[in-house]
């Protein structure tokens, strides 16, 4: 229901009051109207309920700054399901508009809700696959402190626009019709400001600097969107706050590839090593372990460390590491080397390079 009462007065305090002010005065009136001081007293109690309906509203300052503007708020954004929409009839929905400055839909553009903002976080690898506290600083419209988002100058207030009546939108004459429109001179606010504060040049809105803590959790990939609700723009006229969206960019990381969960690691190995098989230290995204490369190992083997990989988004598993050895063959080998690698080959049978014999034995076949 419309306040009878002004909200200010009754909390005692003065329209310019400023929120540390408006506390006090509410903290000094719920102690004095407390039960536990009237003793249950009826007229008390509904005091108490007043003054609490009163903080509750000037206490947030987008609801403070509607009701400086509008007289009162519903303390809801646009979304809200409705309201008083509908079901009345123009004069009594007008009526109501007076009061709540929205939700009948017919001056829709006093409650706008703010807009969305998105921010492109670069993080690093490790960061993804563990999950990472991130400060970032952005840009976003707040509601005018000056004002409280009235536009009009402290100690002015917005006047009724003189060409709507404070309906926000005109009939035209249209033939034989006449047509509503949304009001020129008020641009369907229904308010106008002849005093512009100086702060936000009448926007009722300015330009401020946020920093944020962001959470980004353990998982995310290029393209993953973390949605921080409430944390875009401010909304005018009471409506609600846009959303924030941090874009998520992982850079490319100097030793691991990454497919989903899985990450891949190629990791050079030497001839010998690949013959004979080797216990070798391969890099993990936190440090590094030990790995068995098994005798006879090839170019292109794959042998898989179980939950070194990323980790699932939802946490339902964590990927493997893959690492692929490649064989590296010798190449600038003194005399002596080749020598000894002639010996070696002198040494060999078919058991050692059995794919060499397979594919001699096919092109033999071939030409019969
Ligand atoms: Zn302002
Ligand atoms: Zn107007």
């Amino acid at each position: 229901m419309p306040q009878s009462r002004d909200l200010y007065e009754i909390l005692g305090v003065p329209r310019n009051a400023s929120q540390e002010d408006l506390r006090k005065a509410y903290l000094k009136l719920a102690h004095k109207y407390h039960p536990d001081k009237t003793g249950g007293d009826k007229a008390a109690e509904d005091k108490l309920k007043e003054v609490n309906a009163a903080y509750d509203v000037l206490k947030n300052p987008d609801k403070r700054a509607q009701y400086d503007q509008f007289g009162s708020t519903d303390g809801q954004g646009p979304f809200s399901g409705g309201g008083f929409g509908g079901g009345f009839d123009a004069p009594f929905e007008d009526f109501f508009d007076m009061f709540f400055g929205q939700g009948g839909g017919r001056r829709r553009s006093a409650a706008r809700p703010g807009s969305d903002l998105e921010f492109r976080l670069g993080i690093n690898l490790k960061e993804a696959a563990f999950g990472a506290k991130k400060r970032i600083r952005f840009n976003r419209m707040e509601t005018c402190g000056d004002c409280r988002g009235s536009g009009a100058a402290p100690g002015s207030q917005p006047e009724t626009c003189s060409q709507c009546q404070g309906t926000g939108q005109v009939r035209v004459a249209h033939g034989f019709f006449s047509v509503t429109r949304t009001c020129p001179q008020c641009r369907g606010a229904g308010r106008m400001v002849s005093k512009p504060c100086r702060n936000c040049s009448g926007a009722g809105q300015v330009k401020t600097l946020r920093e944020l803590l962001v959470d980004v959790p353990a998982g995310v990939d290029t393209g993953s969107r973390v949605r921080y609700a409430g944390e875009g723009e401010a909304g005018s006229g009471g409506g609600p706050r846009g959303d924030l969206y941090i874009l998520i960019e992982v850079a490319p990381h100097e030793l691991f590839a990454r497919d989903s969960t899985t990450l891949l690691c190629e990791v050079p190995i030497s001839f010998l090593q690949a013959a004979v098989g080797d216990t070798i230290k391969v890099p993990t995204l936190d440090g590094e372990e030990e790995l068995r490369i098994p005798p006879g190992a090839q170019t292109g083997t794959e042998l898989r460390l179980r939950g070194r990989g990323m980790p699932d988004l939802r946490g339902y598993r964590q990927g493997d590491l893959v690492i692929r050895l490649r064989v590296e063959t010798p190449a600038r080998l003194s005399r002596r080397q080749r020598d000894l690698l002639k010996e070696f080959e002198d040494q060999g049978d078919a058991k050692c390079n059995p794919l060499k014999q397979e594919f001699q034995e096919r092109v033999r076949r071939s030409r019969d």
